[in-house]
């Protein structure tokens, strides 16, 4: 083991270029995702997917691509191997926009090396991560180790807006999948074995429509000329009771769980949007949305919904529904016509990912980044959710591991170079590791 590590790390280190001019060039292809902006030219992620092709053909290993979104193609490459020590190296090409253009100080799609950093949208988040992978395996290539273990890479589309390129992946299984993962986005060297779920949730409250002419009849109830008394049931008014029912289920569910590698408080229920107005449209939104002068008779609203990484998603999904039913019974309208529930809004949903700390997945990773890091390296949860969500949900053990840098999302983004090589080295001990070198 020890001489084929050694191999490993001579050839990166003789290259040390080759991870740095590789996140170069694929910062130099601009590939924002299309959900976000729309603009020509700046949505090239086939583009990106023929260079990380370009670079893996000469490595020997058997690749794969299809659109897995329209003409946003994912790329798969293995190097043979068995499937019980089997491993995945994934990454996303796809990018957030560059934002306000003005406040960046160098050229987000000019892939500038300066200052030992590599500069540009995507740099950290995550071209950078997915250079790391392929020049790790390229390492192990150069040096002539044959793996026992599968190995394969996965560059994938979409992941800043659901994941929906490796959903995608995940979703074809058998040889798609293997027994462990590491996610290469950026974690400043930590390693994270542990993300919270996620799902969007749209909660619809019914109301009665009427005109608003009549609404006195809501606050002091008497007979109109005609005899009529009652005018209608505001649904917005419905609405804000439940938004405030709502905060109280959430602190409680915040107060009730815990995950010791992650802040207290994660299992936060945000109203992301909200929509009323009258009449039911065929998008499942109200109809009629520009007239005040009716009373309400339907709202919607889309609830981004995290769950801790050892809750069940079925249990979450039981005790959601029994608070509403609760909500519900207490109001004599509500009763007989009760909210709706609509789960994983638009195939919005993450899986839990809560890879035990003492897996030996979690605890190779951090050794090697003890042994091969200037910085000490930690166990840590992660906030929000990535792509590994995808892959835990299929029951492959993922961890979260990658470089270090700055301004993912916003401007100046840039992956230092030092940070580039470590998890370059890192990456590649823990495949020999994690795959076994044959002898
Ligand atoms: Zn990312």
């Amino acid at each position: 083991m020890k001489p084929a590590l050694q191999a490993v790390l001579d050839v990166i280190e003789a290259d040390r270029d080759h991870v740095v001019a590789l996140t170069q060039d694929l910062v130099r292809i601009p590939s924002v995702n299309p959900k976000f902006q729309s603009e020509q030219g700046l949505h090239r992620e086939a583009d990106v997917q023929d260079r990380i092709e370009e670079e893996l053909r000469p490595l020997g290993f058997d690749l794969d691509r299809w659109d897995a979104l329209e003409n946003r193609p994912n790329v798969t490459a293995d190097l043979p191997g068995s499937e019980d020590k089997s491993m995945i190296l994934c990454g996303h090409i796809d990018v957030v926009p560059v934002g306000d253009s003005a406040a960046w100080s160098r050229d987000p799609f000019g892939g500038q090396l300066e200052d030992g950093r590599v500069w540009g949208r995507g740099a950290v988040d995550m071209k950078g991560g997915v250079a790391a992978c392929i020049s790790a395996a390229r390492a192990i290539r150069k040096a002539g180790i044959e793996l026992d273990g599968r190995l394969s890479i996965h560059s994938v589309v979409d992941e800043e807006a659901g994941g929906f390129g490796a959903i995608d992946l995940v979703e074809r299984g058998g040889t798609k999948l293997a027994r462990h993962a590491i996610i290469a986005e950026p974690t400043w060297g930590h390693v994270i074995p542990a993300e919270g779920g996620l799902s969007w949730v749209r909660v619809t409250i019914f109301g009665k429509q009427a005109h608003a002419g009549w609404r006195f009849n809501a606050l002091w109830p008497q007979h109109d000329s005609l005899g009529r008394l009652e005018p209608g049931v505001n649904a917005i008014e419905l609405a804000n009771r439940f938004l405030n029912a709502l905060r109280d289920f959430e602190a409680s569910r915040c107060r009730r769980t815990n995950h010791p590698l992650l802040p207290a408080g994660l299992a936060t229920i945000n109203p992301g949007t909200i929509m009323g107005g009258a009449g039911m449209g065929p998008d499942g939104n109200p109809a009629v949305m520009s007239n005040a002068a009716m009373i309400s008779d339907v709202v919607t609203m889309v609830l981004d919904y995290k769950f801790m990484p050892q809750e069940n998603f079925g249990d979450v999904q039981r005790e959601f529904e029994e608070f509403i039913a609760h909500f519900a019974a207490m109001d004599p309208w509500m009763r007989e016509n009760p909210p709706k529930i609509e789960w994983d809004l638009w195939g919005l949903h993450f899986p839990p990912m809560d890879t035990p700390v003492d897996h030996p997945l979690a605890q190779t990773v951090l050794t090697r980044a003890t042994e091969l890091q200037l910085a000490k390296p930690e166990i840590k949860g992660f906030e929000a959710v990535t792509d590994a969500a995808h892959y835990a949900g299929k029951g492959v053990v993922p961890v979260i591991y990658g470089p270090a840098g700055d301004g993912f999302h916003g401007d100046n983004e840039c992956v230092e170079v030092g940070s580039l090589i470590e998890t370059t080295k890192v990456i590649a001990a823990s495949v020999l590791d994690m795959c076994g070198v044959r002898s």
